[in-house]
């Protein structure tokens, strides 16, 4: 198409919070086959709240909170931003960690007053999960190798969710896609609430770049929306990669070709049909 159609497109993207960063991927996005969704914090709502605290007598639900808050203070993941922020509210005093490390996609582990925290989903704890609503997030924490409690969180689909698919289906989208770290069970609920056709769960970072690559080529051109650090490598991988940018990570931002600014997940159906109109008028 000619450039000037292009920047027409990119400057009425623009207008309407969504960053093309550059014209080509107007022309791709106007004949995407594929879209492929993470789930939590882009099918989901940012922001979570915790619905449960369970934890051994040891613990009191300040100690256990604290403890959880000060593993997960550095990392950018939305469950911990948001378990972090509801110890802060509640008054609790953030602990000092050493050897701080977080596992993208599964959790962080620490040593806190000299004792080994891992916080993260069952497997990265080494733990069973627990019985859930598919509106619910787990994060299990373990001290030095045992299992001390879990916290649940709510964490609502987005509301817009439904209506996107239907939009993106509506625009000739083939095939809609959710990669997620978390378990299947949950997974294959949230698609049939949205009506998302595949389902690929307990994906680590390196099983949705996989997935991503190997999308057939009648799927293609391809397109990965994620908000999380652990998307990142996923977005960079696809035909093209659109970051939810408004509360998520700027690892995924910069890896993306185009970025959402509002925390609107219709906007990903807007972007596409932009793209459209503009290679239409380009013709
Ligand atoms: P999704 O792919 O659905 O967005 P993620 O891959 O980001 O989910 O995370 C998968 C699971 O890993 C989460 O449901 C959570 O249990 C766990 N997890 C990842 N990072 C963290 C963290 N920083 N703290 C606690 N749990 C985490
Ligand atoms: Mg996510």
């Amino acid at each position: 198409a000619a450039p000037i159609a292009l920047v027409a497109g990119m400057s009425r993207s623009s207008r309407n919070g969504i960053v093309v960063k550059n014209g080509t991927t107007i022309e791709k996005l106007a004949t995407a086959k594929s879209f492929s969704f993470d789930k939590t914090g882009t099918i989901t709502e940012g922001a979570l709240y915790i619905d449960q605290l369970s934890y051994t007598s040891s613990y009191t639900e300040k100690t256990f909170l604290q403890l959880v808050a000060s593993a997960e203070q550095e990392s950018g993941h939305v469950i911990a931003r948001s378990i972090v922020r509801e110890a802060k509210e509640k008054g609790v005093a953030l602990l000092p960690v050493k050897d701080l490390e977080e596992v993208t996609g599964q959790g962080v582990v620490c040593f806190i007053e000299g004792n080994e925290v891992k916080v993260g989903k069952s497997t990265f704890v080494g733990k069973k999960d627990v019985h859930r609503l598919t509106n619910e997030v787990a994060v299990f924490v373990a001290v030095n190798g045992v299992m001390i409690g879990h916290v649940t969180m709510k964490d609502q689909v987005r509301q817009e969710a439904k209506e996107t698919m239907q939009m993106l289906k509506a625009g000739g989208v083939e095939s809609i896609h959710l990669l997620t770290g978390d378990k299947q069970e949950v997974a294959d609920s949230i698609a049939d609430q949205v009506g998302i056709d595949v389902v690929h769960a307990d994906c680590l970072p390196q099983d949705k770049i996989a997935y991503i690559q190997e999308i057939p080529a009648p799927l293609r051109p391809t397109v990965m929306v994620g908000d999380g650090v652990n998307d990142a490598p996923a977005l960079s991988v696809a035909d093209i990669g659109i970051a939810m940018g408004a509360h998520g990570s700027t690892a995924a931002s910069e890896s993306a070709d185009i970025v959402i600014l509002k925390d609107d997940l219709a906007k990903v159906a807007q972007a596409r049909d932009i793209a459209k109109r503009t290679m239409v008028v380009a013709k």
